[in-house]
C-alpha cells in the first residue's frame, strides 16, 4: 500500500492499482468491481446488515410470487420439466417461500428445476442452506442457464448491475469516470464525449444514466421468453419513464454513504429505468406487462387476504408484526410506490396475474 494512501480493502486496492496503471475507469467498471466485492462478503441483508429487501420483510412477498408463478406455469400449459430461475437470490428466502407456497399446487414443484444465477460464493452457501434438501444448481451468468421453458424471477437484481453516467458540462457532454486524487482517494473525473447524442438539448449539469448490463439481461430474457415459452418477473426500485438524473447510491448500515469512498464495503445500486426495460423487452420479441407499482400489484394478488390468513388466531404481537411487514411492502410512503413490477411473456400468452 502507498504511504499516505487511505486504509482500504482489496477491492479498493485493485481499483486504485488499475487506475494508476491504465488511467481513469468508467463509473460502470467501478460499480461492477465494487458490487462483486461487496456481495462476496456474504450476508449483508436485514436489520443487522446494510439493507432489507422485500422477501426479508415478509414471507407474504415470496408466497404471492410463488402463486403468481404457479398460475403463470398453468397459462404456459404446465410444461414439465421447466426451469424455475432466480437472478440474484440473496439469502434464498424468496425461493424458499415460493417453493413452500406452491407445494400444494399439483405438479408444479415436481416440474420445477431450480436454477440460481449468482456470482457470490458466500451467498451460494447461504442459499444452499435456505433451500434445505431441495436440489438447486447455480450459474454465474444468465447465458449459462440451459434453454427450455422457464419462469424467471429477479427481485432487486437489476439495480445491482453497473450503470454508465453522462453529464452535460459547460463544454458539452462528458462521461463520469473515476480517478485518484493526490492522496490516493477516489474522485470523479469528467471525460469529454464529443459525439454524445443530445436530442433534448439538456441543460448544464444534466445527468443521463444508461446500463448496457441491464439492457443485455433484458434482451436475453425477452428473446428466451418468446422462443422457449417462458415468463419473467422483475421487481425493483426505479422510475416508470426514462428521465434524467443521478440515481447511483451507496448504502451501509441502513444509511446513505459516499459512492466512491469505500468500494466493496457499501451496497451500490442505481434506480432501474423501467421505461427503457419495457422498450428493450418489446424490441426483443416479448409481450410486456406493466410496469405497475409494487403496492398495486401485491394488492391485486391478494396480499391482504393472504396476510389475514396468516394472522388468523395469532397473538396481538404476531398480528402487528405481520401487518407492519405488509404495510411496508404495499404503502406508497414505504416501498409500495417506489418499487415497480414488470413481466414478460411469449407474445400470445394471457396477461399474468396482477397485470390485467
Ligand atoms: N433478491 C435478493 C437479493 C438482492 S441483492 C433479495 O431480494 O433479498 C442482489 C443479489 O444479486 C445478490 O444475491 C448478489 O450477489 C446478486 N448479484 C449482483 N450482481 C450480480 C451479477 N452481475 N450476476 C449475478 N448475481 C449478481
Amino acid at each position: 500500500m502507498n504511504a499516505g494512501a487511505p486504509d482500504r480493502n482489496l477491492c479498493a486496492e485493485m481499483l486504485a492499482t488499475q487506475i494508476r496503471r491504465h488511467g481513469p475507469i468508467t463509473m460502470a467498471d467501478f460499480m461492477e468491481a465494487a458490487v462483486d466485492a461487496y456481495y462476496a462478503k456474504g450476508d449483508v441483508f436485514g436489520t443487522h446488515g446494510d439493507f432489507t429487501t422485500a422477501p426479508e420483510i415478509s414471507q407474504v412477498f415470496g408466497e404471492l410470487i410463488g402463486l403468481w408463478a404457479a398460475v403463470t406455469w398453468q397459462h404456459m400449459g404446465a410444461p414439465t420439466p421447466f426451469y424455475l430461475v432466480e437472478c440474484g437470490p440473496g439469502r434464498g428466502t424468496l425461493m424458499s417461500d415460493v417453493l413452500r407456497a406452491t407445494s400444494q399446487v399439483e405438479g408444479f414443484s415436481e416440474a420445477a428445476d431450480v436454477r440460481f444465477v449468482e456470482r457470490s460464493a458466500s451467498l451460494k452457501a447461504i442459499q444452499r442452506k435456505a433451500l434445505g434438501e431441495r436440489p438447486v444448481q447455480w450459474h454465474e451468468t444468465l447465458e449459462d442457464v440451459p434453454a427450455g421453458p422457464f419462469i424467471l424471477i429477479g427481485n432487486e437484481f437489476l439495480d445491482a448491475l453497473p450503470v454508465r453516467q453522462f453529464e452535460k458540462t459547460a463544454k458539452g457532454w462528458s462521461e463520469r469516470c473515476v480517478t485518484l486524487d493526490d492522496n490516493g482517494a477516489f474522485k470523479l473525473l469528467r471525460r469529454p464525449v464529443p459525439n454524445f447524442p443530445d436530442p433534448t438539448e439538456a441543460a448544464k449539469g444534466a445527468i443521463v444514466e444508461v446500463s448496457p448490463a441491464v439492457d443485455a439481461v433484458i434482451e436475453q430474457v425477452a428473446a428466451a421468453v418468446a422462443r422457449y415459452n417462458g415468463a419473467a418477473l422483475f421487481i425493483d426500485y426505479g422510475h416508470m419513464q426514462s428521465g434524467m438524473g443521478d440515481t447511483l447510491q451507496a448504502v451501509k448500515d441502513h444509511q446513505f454513504a459516499d459512492v466512491l469512498a469505500m468500494p466493496g464495503e457499501v451496497d451500490l445500486t442505481a434506480h432501474v429505468d423501467f421505461g427503457r426495460v419495457a422498450q428493450v423487452a418489446a424490441a426483443g420479441g416479448a409481450k410486456v406487462h406493466g410496469p405497475v407499482e409494487q403496492g398495486t400489484w401485491l394488492t391485486k394478488l391478494g396480499v391482504h387476504l393472504r396476510a389475514a390468513r396468516l394472522t388468523d388466531g395469532k397473538s396481538a404481537e404476531v398480528v402487528a408484526s405481520i401487518d407492519a411487514g405488509v404495510s411496508r411492502l404495499v404503502n406508497g410512503d414505504a416501498m409500495g410506490a417506489l418499487f415497480k413490477v414488470i413481466a414478460f411473456t411469449a407474445p400470445h400468452a394471457p396477461a399474468p396475474e396482477g397485470f390485467a
